[in-house]
């Protein structure tokens, strides 16, 4: 915050240089984490809700910086986006995640987060194509999430590589519904094979009438589109009882089990509270 007197313009400025130049320090050291092998995929498992069945598995990217240790996707991504490395780094995780998928058949379908960034690139649905071409793994075993926003600077030109994408046989979910501006607009330009309830929204729905509400409300919606809600970010066996009740098709969460490394995943194990 802005301090109030005195030094203080000069005090915020100098905290705001530090921050330009951590950013900095932060995005040339970006640059070189993939080569470097930095850079890893974790996955965590997607359960129906009925039986607890695993149906499938989110790929989460993950740096591990050689001094700094882990830093969260919260502070690469953006990152990344503005600098235009999303681009090498997400055709790395499609490939990677494909390549894991096709060796590992026990992952189940994968899902794959597909930035904003990467949609103003020409030629997405032919990386998708090769990739898939490439790794021998069959479309209808992966995902693509993609956030509102994706759909926000050329929803025309987005909507046709979306189209193309489908069209190899890919699903494509639709992320972190109910944090946009548009949601319902998006739904209605595309069709979304999955919803995926925003998990600022669940914590809340065993204890908050309001987000009860909403989750009944998307649980209808996905109902009236045919197809399934995914709830996000599952913690606890209250919010998963709410959540079965009010007709939830899918969850993830830290109940079911935390991203992890291809290696570490528990696959054969029942999944928890089913
Ligand atoms: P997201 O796509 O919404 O991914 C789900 C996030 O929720 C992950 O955070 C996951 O670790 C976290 N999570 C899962 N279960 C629980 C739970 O029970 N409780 C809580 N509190 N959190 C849970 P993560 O891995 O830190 O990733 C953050 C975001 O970074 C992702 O949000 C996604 O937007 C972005 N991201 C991660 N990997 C990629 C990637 O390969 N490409 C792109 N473009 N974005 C990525
Ligand atoms: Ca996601
Ligand atoms: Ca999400
Ligand atoms: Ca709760």
């Amino acid at each position: 915050a802005k301090a109030q007197h005195g030094g203080g313009a000069c005090f915020y400025q100098a905290n705001m240089d530090a921050a330009v130049r951590e950013r900095r320090r932060l995005s040339s050291a970006l640059r070189h984490a993939l080569e470097d092998g930095q850079i890893s995929l974790f996955y965590q498992r997607q359960v129906t809700a009925g039986s607890g069945r695993l149906c499938g598995h989110e790929a989460l990217m993950r740096w591990h910086h050689p001094e700094r240790g882990w830093v969260p996707p919260a502070d690469f991504i953006p990152l990344a986006e503005e600098t235009g490395l999303i681009l090498p780094l997400g055709e790395w995780a499609l490939r990677t995640a494909c390549a894991d998928a096709k060796a590992e058949p026990r992952l189940g379908k994968v899902a794959v987060n597909l930035s904003p960034v990467q949609f103003r690139q020409a030629g997405l649905a032919a990386l998708v194509a090769t990739v898939l071409a490439e790794t021998g793994l069959p479309a209808r075993r992966l995902e693509l999430e993609i956030t509102e926003s994706s759909l926000m600077q050329d929803p025309v030109r987005t909507l046709e590589v979306l189209r193309e994408i489908k069209a190899l046989g890919v699903s494509v979910a639709m992320d972190d519904f109910g944090t946009g501006h548009s949601s319902l607009a998006t739904l209605r330009a595309f069709s979304f094979d999955k919803i995926k309830l925003d998990r600022s929204f669940v914590p809340e729905v065993d204890s908050n009438p309001q987000a009860r509400a909403i989750l009944r409300a998307v649980v209808g919606i996905g109902r009236g589109l045919g197809i399934p809600v995914l709830a996000e970010g599952v913690e606890s066996a209250s919010e998963l009882a709410c959540l079965r009740d009010e007709g939830c098709a899918e969850m993830q969460g830290y109940l079911f089990g935390r991203p992890a490394p291809l290696t570490a995943l528990d696959l054969a194990a029942p999944a928890a509270a089913a």
